[in-house]
């Protein structure tokens, strides 16, 4: 059987993708290598923020935010979605000048976020340290249950006819008349169209295709600690971006800023760097801290994507019809669900509601290796 697509990785960009061109008419596989969202999309801090979100991603992270908000009407599924106040805090003069440029340029881009004064931002976040000149405070902030994730796209994936082909990794693709063939440990999985979505292993994959688009792997670091009473009420973060802190309803922290860890794309996050993790939690405690008396209970590392300019490769792959890309959008948690619909769209024939992010940009030189193999 041939499908009208297939979808190579399940993270965040390959669910949501899967789930709207099937909604959209399409007979859609899914190819994954794990369990669905397992990578990036299941371990990452969840947070659903403006304050780091890139400048030319704000319209889409604005819009993905209140899919995430109303995840039960379009998923079905809970993610354990909380919307709250977000705030980006600066306790120096140097944190203060980035802050406000920062600031502005999200502004600029539609995002609400109001530059408050230390004594406004403890108006609003009553756990926060003394000691804050200034802050960046956003309406439209707030997180999900990483975790959750994978469970809610299965779900929703089975209801809306998707073949979800999960422990399956691919190993390759062949191009037939007609389409495509992904090679994978259970046979080839035959499609008229092929979309890329593997994270950061989109690098390997379009190399299946004899295409070379670098994609750099960045390991970041997450604490949980264990549960305590309630701490803080907010999304916090720090102006220069390393620090993200949130306290769950059940009451776990999550302290996050994308200190990195030790690993590659062929290994996964191998170790954790201690000195690291602990720098990460000063931090968090500086800002709030009533943590000073929690324990951490787990850490872990995860793999996060970045092109050479830190923008999304969402779009066809130049020179192969009917191949498409999708994934290395910086916070692309925040951003996926929105982002992964409009490449739905666009293969259904629809025009975008926004443009894709072309990766001709994006090429290196061939590598020599002609066609698919
Ligand atoms: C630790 C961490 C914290 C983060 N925190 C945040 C945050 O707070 N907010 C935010 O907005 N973003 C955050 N991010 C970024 C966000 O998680 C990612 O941008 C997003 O989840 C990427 O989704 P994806 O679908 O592109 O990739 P992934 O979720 O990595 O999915 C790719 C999938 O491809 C599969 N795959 C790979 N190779 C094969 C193969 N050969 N065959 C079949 N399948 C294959 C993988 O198993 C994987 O499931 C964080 C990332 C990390 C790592």
């Amino acid at each position: 059987m041939s499908y009208d697509l297939v979808i190579v990785g399940g993270g965040v960009h390959g669910c949501t993708a899967a789930l709207f061109a099937a909604r959209g008419g399409m007979k859609v596989a899914l190819v994954e290598r794990g369990a669905l969202a397992r990578e990036a999309s299941g371990v990452n801090a969840g947070t659903l923020t403006m304050q780091m979100t890139r400048v030319a991603l704000i319209p889409y992270a604005l819009r993905a935010h209140a899919m995430w908000a109303n995840a039960r009407e379009w998923l079905g599924h809970d993610v354990g979605v909380v919307v709250c106040d977000g705030l980006s805090l600066a306790f120096t003069e140097q944190e203060a000048q980035l802050l406000s440029y920062r600031a502005g340029k999200r502004r600029e881009a539609g995002a609400p976020i109001d530059l408050i004064s230390g004594t406004e931002a403890k108006s609003i976040e009553p756990g926060l340290a003394d000691g804050v000149l200034l802050a960046g405070h956003c309406r439209v902030d707030g997180f999900a249950n990483a975790y959750l994730t994978g469970l809610a796209f299965q779900r929703a994936l089975r209801e809306a006819g998707v073949d979800v082909l999960e422990y399956t990794p691919a190993t390759g693709i062949e191009r037939e008349a007609g389409g495509f063939a992904v090679l994978t440990s259970a046979g080839p999985v035959r499609g008229k169209r092929l979309l890329l979505a593997g994270g950061v292993w989109i690098e390997p994959m379009l190399g299946w295709l004899g295409i070379r688009l670098p994609i750099k792997t960045l390991v970041n670091q997450l604490a949980v600690s264990e549960r305590v009473q309630p701490v803080m009420r907010t999304v916090v973060g720090i102006a220069n971006g390393l620090l993200s802190l949130k306290q769950y309803p059940h009451g776990t922290v999550v302290i996050g800023g994308g200190w990195q860890g030790i690993g590659d794309r062929e290994r996964g996050g191998v170790e954790l760097v201690p000195e690291r993790l602990i720098g990460n939690a000063r931090l968090a405690c500086h800002a709030i801290p009533a943590l000073r008396a929690a324990r951490m209970v787990r850490a872990w590392a995860g793999l996060e994507a970045e092109t050479a300019d830190a923008l999304p490769a969402v779009g066809p792959v130049p020179g192969i019809p009917d191949a498409y890309v999708c994934g290395s959008v910086h916070s692309g948690y925040t951003s996926g669900p929105y982002i992964a619909r409009l490449l739905a769209e666009h293969l259904l024939g629809k025009e975008p509601s926004l443009p894709l992010f072309p990766i001709d940009r994006l090429l290196a030189p061939a590598t020599g290796r002609e066609g698919l193999t």
